[in-house]
């Protein structure tokens, strides 16, 4: 059985007591502790942990290190730091935690991202995201009253971040099989099962949150398990990340989710169309990137590099052509999706992200997501369009 970091994890009606009887166990008297919040979520930390000492960000803040700075002053003398919020502020808490050595545990406001027991903080540098070696909280506690009454676009964000999930698992398979990948049968199915009690249930019911929550935080410790966003994080995320670089758009104000359920679509429509897995020409060249990546092509390269596709041949692709279309006739028809994204209330087009709706951009998403990251995607393997 497979040992999880976080422990313990509460999903459910008094999670919010169990919280706090935990931190008393643990950690003794309040004032070692310190609630991090937002503007928006801060009448939450109020209401569960009382005159316990608050750190509250600004509701539009990003998880960037130099907004951390100021927290990790006042959280030196801590014993202990409470993320009270959704991504965002899980992600300035684990950064700060792991500056400072110090434990955290989770108090997740909303079913909106799949990262709340992450053990990495996915920061903005710049305006590039970098991923920073981070601690996975402790344990986490979330009360349904508080996370089902959150905002309605960040469960459909939730929702989004879940169904990539389609997406991720298919090109961790799909590279297991093309590059022999380390692959592992049980964290496949503990990832597959979350996705699909969410896809099994009926949006709306009372019980919805719960089961998109609870399948959230199982996407967490599926990453947990296997070291690394892997089971995740394929290339709909890969869509998302260089949407989040500004290279060949402007920033927009969709949540991550959103866009992680737009990309979502767009690959599971290419992918399925598939015949022959034609091999892709990755280009390493300076002169290539430097017009798209700009001032990151030097880390772009780098990351790259050694090319993860070396040795794979276009003959390689052919012999394994009948595995690979079993895994592409196993994706699920985008309209099915797109009905159950329908009564989600998810945004599904690029437009709704407000991203350009030429056929260039999307041509020049697909050319250059793969870039964004080493890991290999069917989108980094073959040619899709
Ligand atoms: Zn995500």
């Amino acid at each position: 059985m497979t040992t999880f970091a976080t422990s313990p994890v509460i999903i459910g009606d008094g999670a919010m007591p169990a919280a706090r009887e935990y931190i008393v166990q643990n950690f003794g008297v309040s004032d070692g502790v310190l609630a991090v919040c937002d503007t928006n979520t801060e009448p939450i930390a109020k209401s569960v942990f009382g005159t316990t000492e608050r750190y509250v960000f600004p509701g539009d803040a990003i998880a960037d290190p130099e907004l951390a700075a100021p927290l990790e002053e006042r959280a030196a003398a801590k014993k202990l730091l409470v993320a009270v919020g959704a991504g965002t502020i899980h992600d300035l808490v684990r950064y700060t935690a792991h500056k400072l050595g110090l434990p955290f545990i989770s108090l997740p406001t909303a079913p909106s991202v799949d990262g709340f027991v992450s053990g990495v903080a996915a920061m903005t540098v710049g305006g590039q995201k970098i991923t920073f070696e981070a601690v996975p909280p402790l344990a986490l506690f979330a009360e349904p009253s508080i996370f089902m009454s959150a905002p309605p676009e960040l469960v459909a964000a939730g929702v989004g971040d879940m169904l990539g999930k389609y997406i991720s698992l298919f090109d961790w398979k799909v590279s297991s099989v093309v590059t022999g990948e380390r692959f592992d049968g049980d964290i496949y199915m503990l990832e597959r099962d979350a996705l699909e009690k969410v896809v099994s249930s009926e949006p709306g019911s009372p019980d919805f949150g719960v089961l998109l929550m609870r399948a959230l935080v199982a996407s967490g410790l599926a990453m947990q398990a296997y070291g690394s966003s892997r089971p995740a994080s394929g290339s709909e995320h890969h869509l998302s990340h260089l949407w989040e670089m500004h290279c060949i758009n402007e920033p927009v104000s969709a949540l991550h989710g959103e866009k992680v359920g737009v990309a979502t679509l767009i690959l599971l429509a290419l992918y399925r169309e598939i015949e022959r897995p034609v091999l892709r020409k990755n280009i390493y060249e300076r002169e290539y990137l430097l017009p798209v990546f700009g001032r990151l092509t030097d880390g772009i390269i780098r990351e790259n590099l050694p090319d993860p596709l070396d040795g794979i041949t276009q003959q390689r692709l052919d012999m394994l052509a009948s595995e690979l279309q079993k895994e592409i006739s196993s994706l699920p028809e985008p309209g099915l999706l797109k009905s159950f994204m329908n009564a989600c209330g998810c945004k599904q087009t690029i437009a709704s992200i407000e991203l350009p709706t030429e056929p260039d951009f999307l041509f020049k998403t697909l050319e250059f997501a793969p870039y964004v990251r080493r890991r290999v995607t069917m989108l980094k393997l073959c040619r899709i369009c």
